[in-house]
């Protein structure tokens, strides 16, 4: 389909068709991009570099202006290279170990020109413990083909496969020193250390990984350590709550580390045939009552073989 084409069939806004016009193009890394419901036209004229032109596959066309497409200077320097310390690797989603309680000062994060990632404002899970694991993101009911989107400009880090846990997965590195990162997706739309902007359809939405029933779970991390979204985005109002920056601080933005910490230094065990509370405690060097305490169980209960208790 040529664009001429394409364009026919749309009622765009005549200040989009004169932009659309010049299209030359074909160096941009976004102009070659082809998704089954996303068509990115063009980076628009040599005097507009940072136009994109993008036509929905419901013949919506979305152009926006990019100011920091033309004002970054890309080179080879990932985005917020400074704060990751010139690490960029395309395999863990979290190498650079920072824990929470060593982050210095109080960093301040733009928060200008946020997208939310999916249609969908419906939250099938929150951010925040589960009985012996950690959830650190949260999960947006999406159906299997629903346009994924990119939270704010940034460069791909990660294009992954995560068969026990993400699924096809994409992280994302953004300016502000965001990491964001879409699990589950069904198909991925993008390369590694590619560039994407705000609002790109970067994946679709799917039931990949460990998941039931189609799903986006969206993450962001600073310097690797996760943050609720739901601190930062009104998932109702499909908005951020902060107009242009949020300052992260320990206790505001991290208010789950206590816990985290406590969980991981938790110890679960499997009750074998002939485990008692009392050989059990004798064992951890614990007490009958601590176990108890642990698991919200009495002394007199019934302990099945299978079982998973926590003994620390
Ligand atoms: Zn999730």
């Amino acid at each position: 389909m040529s664009h001429r084409s394409l364009l026919l069939r749309l009622s765009l806004p005549l200040s989009a068709l004169l932009l659309i016009a010049p299209v030359a193009s074909s160096q941009s890394p976004v102009a070659s991009r082809l998704s089954p419901d996303t068509l990115v036209l063009d980076e628009v004229a040599e005097s507009l570099p940072s136009m994109i032109v993008v036509v929905n596959g419901n013949d919506t066309v979305m152009y926006r202006l990019l100011p920091s497409f033309a004002s970054v200077d890309w080179g080879n320097l990932p985005p917020a290279d400074s704060i990751y310390g010139g690490i960029w690797t395309n395999d863990r989603v979290n190498p650079y170990k920072v824990s929470i309680d060593s982050i210095k000062g109080n960093p301040v994060i733009a928060m200008t020109d946020y997208v939310f990632p999916c249609d969908s404002t419906y939250v099938t899970s929150k951010f925040g413990s589960r009985r012996n694991r950690f959830h650190y993101g949260t999960d947006l009911k999406v159906q299997i083909g629903d346009s994924i989107r990119c939270s704010w400009d940034g460069r791909v880090r990660i294009v992954g496969y995560d068969p026990r846990g993400y699924g096809y997965f994409v992280v994302i590195r953004h300016e502000n020193g965001l990491e964001t990162i879409y699990g589950h997706l069904s198909r991925l739309l993008v390369e590694e250390d590619e560039r994407v902007f705000g609002g790109e359809v970067i994946a679709l939405g799917g039931n990949t990984g460990r998941s039931t029933g189609s799903h986006l779970h969206y993450e962001m991390r600073y310097l690797g350590n996760a943050i609720n979204p739901e601190i930062l985005v009104n998932m109702s109002a499909r908005s951020c709550r902060y107009d242009s920056t949020y300052t992260i601080t320990q206790k505001g933005t991290f208010p789950y580390y206590a816990e985290m910490k406590e969980m991981q230094s938790a110890k679960w065990v499997t009750i074998k045939s002939g485990d008692t509370l009392s050989g059990l405690a004798k064992r951890y060097g614990t007490s009958v009552n601590t176990l108890c305490k642990l698991n919200k169980i009495n002394a007199n209960s019934i302990i099945r073989i299978g079982q998973k208790l926590r003994v620390r």
